[in-house]
């Protein structure tokens, strides 16, 4: 099994590195695709996003299922194609709130840290 630290050591999280001018570019580009993209506006595009990405995401869980079911006769490259989905409504939903995907990871990555210094990763509670 690959742990963080494997992926650490391999230089892994340089691409997400938003220090990196190359990297907050990408981000700002596809958020930038993301939104000229969506067809819907207001209340309807909160619901339209919110679906989707509810939809992508169990996409990717009857993808899985089925790698799992059928022995590996799902690739990879198929799920990894519906996680791209799923980021596009994640990103869609980052740009309705008013923040962006960069800002998105960003607070992501300050909780989940504070919860390993904490001791707190495993346990369950959205403020623990
Ligand atoms: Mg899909």
């Amino acid at each position: 099994m690959i742990t963080g630290k494997d992926l650490e050591d391999m230089g892994y999280f340089d691409q997400f590195d938003l220090n990196k001018p190359e990297n907050s570019t990408v981000l700002a580009d596809y958020t930038d695709w993301v939104e000229k993209k969506i067809v819907t506006i207001g209340d309807e595009r909160l619901i339209e996003n919110t679906l989707g990405l509810v939809g992508e995401a169990g996409e990717v869980a009857e993808k899985v299922k089925k790698k799992i079911r059928d022995r590996n006769k799902i690739s990879a490259e198929e799920i990894v194609k519906e996680l791209g989905d799923v980021l596009f409504y994640v990103t869609a939903l980052a740009n309705y709130f008013g923040d962006n995907l960069a800002i998105v990871m960003e607070k992501n990555v300050a909780k989940l840290d504070d919860r390993e210094k904490r001791g707190t990763l495993q346990g369950s509670g959205d403020n623990r």
